[in-house]
């Protein structure tokens, strides 16, 4: 039997037990798409709760899965939405990405499947690499598997959201991956994006991922949630008393887990991917692997938490 994650609605608390809570962590790491805001709009109090957060001394860090920004887009978003917020605070997979080849002191060329929220984060390390963008098939496959050159220098491949994913790209990044001293870095594997229009799904970075992994024969290097390595970052900046230190999230196969994994305390918010329908369902069952899934709190939206500190 595990242990079972409590499921406490924080709008049930009592003034006293919410205080307990707040007095509970000292550092708070936020998801932000279906947290804090749905891409371009922001949630209703988000930012006063977080901002009233800060002001009792929280260290707050902002912990996202998307890969398509370079973290000053990040940090002016934030901003001109009411958050306040410095750019140390701002832990994005793609500048962790460029952070991690940094780390291991990487010195050749990457070729990026990916954004230019990577290839703009590479630059800031001083990292060689790719040219993005469409990569398309414009001849038959053969005269294309005959003619195309692999470039000598690159010693990495980083596989994040592609919107131009294709056959050839497909075809560089395995042939890469064939040398194993080729480093192969995924910037996270969410498998869409929380929100389709008119019932059509947008794939996320997993899809992609996931093609280039199985061609390649190969596991990736993950950075983003629910792998471990944005908290080891963070550790490098900033003490962590994992009982002491709170995650919230809006979806649970990312971000509660990642904090069940590291022993923090978790929030989930209903803002955004997962229903608690499903956590309910998870919380009964026996299997470890669901009710790693489970959170301790859960609330709304961010919003609420306003009016229940004050
Ligand atoms: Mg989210």
């Amino acid at each position: 039997m595990y242990n079972k994650r409590s499921l406490t609605n924080l709008a049930n608390l009592s003034k006293e037990e919410i205080k307990k809570f707040i007095d509970s962590f000292d550092v708070l790491l936020t998801d932000c798409d279906g947290v804090l805001w749905l891409e371009n709009q922001v949630y209703d109090g988000s930012p006063q709760a977080l901002n009233s957060l800060r002001d009792l001394g929280k260290k707050i860090f902002f912990v996202t899965n998307n890969s398509t920004r370079h973290r000053d887009e990040f940090l002016k978003k934030a901003q001109k939405m009411g958050f306040t917020c410095e750019k140390e605070e701002i832990m994005t997979t793609s500048y962790l990405a460029a952070n991690y080849l940094k780390e291991i002191n990487f010195d050749k060329k990457v070729y990026v499947v990916g954004s230019k929220g990577i290839t703009s984060e590479l630059e800031e390390v001083n990292i060689k690499y790719s040219p993005i963008g469409p990569d398309i098939l414009d001849c038959d496959l053969m005269t294309y598997i005959e003619n195309v050159k692999l470039d000598p220098d690159v010693g990495a491949v980083v596989v994040g959201f592609d919107q131009h994913i294709s056959y050839p790209k497909m075809l560089k990044a395995a042939s890469y991956l064939n040398d194993p001293n080729c480093h192969f870095v995924a910037t996270n594997t969410d498998e869409r994006f929380p929100i389709g229009i008119g019932g059509i799904v947008k794939p996320g970075s997993g899809a992609v991922v996931r093609s280039i992994e199985t061609c390649a024969e190969r596991k990736p290097f993950v950075i983003g949630k629910p792998e471990t390595y944005i908290t080891e970052a963070i550790k490098k900046c900033c003490n962590i008393d994992p009982k002491r230190t709170l995650m919230i999230g809006d979806r649970c196969n990312t971000d509660i887990l990642l904090g069940t994994r590291c022993g923090y305390q978790t929030l989930l918010v209903l803002s955004g991917v997962t229903n608690l329908e499903d956590v309910r369902k998870w919380k009964e069952s026996d299997k470890k692997e669901y009710q790693d899934l489970v959170p301790d709190f859960y609330l709304g939206k961010l919003g609420d938490l306003l009016t229940l500190i004050n």
